[in-house]
This record gives C-alpha cells, structure tokens and sequence, in this order.
C-alpha cells in the first residue's frame, strides 16, 4: 500500500514515520526543493498547478492525502479521476476560506465570532460600526500563525488595515477578549465511525502555538467539542483527522477555526496517546481500522520556534522526547518540538518546568 502526501514539510513527516511500521509506503510531492520529508521518506518536487506531475504521482499512489490547505480545487479534481483523496473536496475548500468555514459553523449552530465579508473600504467601515472595536481584520485565505491579520483598534486604523491585507477578499471578526484556547481532534473512518483526542488545552504567542497541554479536564467544554466536531465531520462525510480550535469564554467554546489535517496541537499523541493523530490519519485513508485515542498520563508539546536547542539539553531532561525537524533556522519559524508525558504530577510539572526553561534560556 502507498499513500501520496502533497506537501512534504514536518506533517508529512510524521505521517510517513506513522505510516512505515504498517508497512504503508510514502510519497510526498511539494513544490519546494528543500523539505523536511525527505529525511523518512520518497519526496518528489513539483508543483501542484502542473497536471502532468499531478497525474504521474497520482497513478503512482493508492491513497492521496495533504499536509496543508493551500491545495488548488483543480489539483483534487485530478487526483480524484485517478485515485481516492481525503479529507474530502469539499471539507478543504471549506477550510480554505474562513468565510465558507464560518458559514458552515453558523449553519451547523456551533458559535463563532461575529464576522463580515469584506470586498471595499465602504464595507470594513460598516462593518467597523457594527461589530465595534476591537475587531480583527483578516484576509479570507492563506492566514496562518497570525499571518494575515491585522487588529484594528482605533477608527483611525481602518484605511491602514485595508491596505496591508491586499484591498480585497478579507473577513472581518469581533475580537473575543477569550480565557482561554482549546482545540479538538477527531478521526473518522471510511464506515463513519469516530474517534476522540481528548480536549487539548493551547497557548499562543504572536499568533503562533507554543503549548499545547493534555488532556483538558473539562466535561462540559470536552462533550460541546466532540459534539461540533461530530457535526462537521458527517456534514462532509469525513475520512481523516480533523481538528477545530476554539476559544473558550464564560464556559462556552467560540470556532475559530477547522483543519482537514493532522494539527500542530495533536503533536503530543505520538508520545501521550495509545494511537497518534498521525497513525490514525492513514489509516482512516487507507480504509484501515482505527485506534484508541486514550491519553497515556499527562502530556505537554512545546513547540520550538527559531532554531533547536543543544539536543543534551533537551534529553537530559526525564520524559521528554525531542523532535527536530531538520529544518534551517530562522525566526518564527517551527523547526521542532519538545513532548513531555508522565503519570505522575509531580514528574510532569518537573519535566514542565525543565523543558520551559532549556527552551528560553
Ligand atoms: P488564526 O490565524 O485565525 O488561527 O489566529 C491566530 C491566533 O490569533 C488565534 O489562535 C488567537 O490567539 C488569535 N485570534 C484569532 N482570531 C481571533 C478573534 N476573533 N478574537 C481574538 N483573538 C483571535
């Protein structure tokens, strides 16, 4: 058996690593020559708009699947006569576009923030006055980590916001002074069944996940997540992991937004869980029964931002687990991440501790 995977960054990477043990076989296509991948796994550069590389990887594979959303329809659609892809069609151009994806969470009556669609000044200028500021002005496609927002605070910001996102296909959200994030991995096979991650419990700086915790004892907030989550996934007839962030206000969970995809946030499963996002991930697609979600203790993720500490730091830390990915440094960028899990608390909050301080020292 071998799956295509179109990207081949540190997602990709992991889902070939979870992959082999099976005997699944990879194959990873990106436009960029120099990826992470490539140190697991087959990777081949091309670029998703040529139909003839398209086809060639395709006839290639049995299963297609994708890191990231920025894949173009057209490329599915090519896929498609030639091979089974999921996540489904639909469910990635839902999630590449945060208008299609908040009319879907307002259809299916799961709460978000108040938004507006922004096609001129004029319009973001009403939508200012009825939404009030804060809002956060953001461009409808290609965001990610923060990238593409800007936050308008003041009246005299309009026009500036307007024109460092681009002057056309933008949203405009209520900003939710929030207590918290969390988000909510499910998987869901070819039959409709599902499996739960627990809730994960996330920490951004500057628009970028730096902590992820597990699991997030809360029932209520637990039980409303799995419940959208299940929504989303049989609205699409879902095959894959899928993953919706949320911030959580006065007990209740506000979208903001869904991944057809392994997430950064469910990095902690390769250590802390029985089956991990990745493992499940392919064998949802390939047609495979699933595997136990159940935490195994206590787990944190840290990402690492920038460039890798020394990797004696790290492991001589107990119970932690290093990931580098094997990228050049540079800032803001995620070339690892760091897992601590333990049954024990005070383990865990020693190893929390450790792993916080070796990564800002
Ligand atoms: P995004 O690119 O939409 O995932 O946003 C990145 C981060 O910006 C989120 O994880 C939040 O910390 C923050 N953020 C995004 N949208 C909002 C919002 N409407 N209100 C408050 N904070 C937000």
């Amino acid at each position: 058996m071998k799956v295509g995977i179109l990207g081949a960054g540190q997602l990709a990477k992991m889902m070939a690593l979870a992959a082999h043990p099976m005997h699944v076989q990879t194959l990873c296509l990106d436009p960029k020559a120099d990826v992470c991948a490539s140190y697991v796994t087959e990777t081949r550069q091309g670029h998703y708009d040529d139909k003839n590389t398209i086809e060639q990887f395709a006839s290639e594979v049995d299963f297609v699947t994708f890191e990231n959303e920025n894949i173009p329809a057209q490329t599915i659609g090519w896929i498609a006569a030639i091979c089974p892809i999921a996540p489904s069609k639909d469910s990635l151009l839902c999630a590449q576009d945060r208008i299609l994806e908040k009319n879907l969470f307002d259809a299916l009556g799961i709460h978000t923030p108040n938004y507006r669609q922004i096609d001129s000044l004029s319009d973001l200028t009403q939508a200012v006055e009825a939404l009030g500021l804060p809002a956060l002005l953001k461009t409808r496609r290609f965001g990610y980590d923060g990238k593409g927002q800007y936050l308008i605070q003041e009246y005299s910001q309009i026009s500036t916001a307007w024109e460092s996102l681009g002057q056309e296909n933008l949203i405009l959200e209520a900003f939710i002074p929030f207590e918290f994030e969390v988000s909510q991995i499910i998987v869901r096979d070819k039959r409709g069944h599902i499996q739960y991650y627990p809730l994960t419990f996330n920490e951004h700086k500057n628009g970028i996940l730096r902590i992820s915790k597990a699991p997030h004892m809360n029932h209520d907030l637990e039980t409303m997540a799995k419940n959208y989550c299940k929504k989303i996934a049989e609205h699409f007839n879902y095959v894959g992991a899928l993953t919706v962030e949320f911030f959580v206000k006065n007990n209740q969970l506000i979208a903001n937004e869904m991944a057809p995809r392994v997430h950064n946030s469910g990095h902690w499963t390769i250590e802390g869980s029985v089956t991990s996002q990745f493992e499940n991930h392919i064998r949802a697609i390939c047609h495979l029964p699933l595997g136990s979600c159940e935490p195994l203790g206590q787990i944190a993720m840290f990402n690492i931002i920038g460039q890798v500490p020394s990797r004696e730091k790290i492991l001589s830390i107990d119970n932690a687990h290093l990931h580098d990915y094997g990228k050049t440094a540079k800032p803001n960028r995620k070339v690892g991440h760091v897992t601590i899990q333990a049954i024990d608390a005070s383990l865990f909050s020693q190893a929390f501790e450790a792993v916080n301080n070796a990564l800002q020292g």
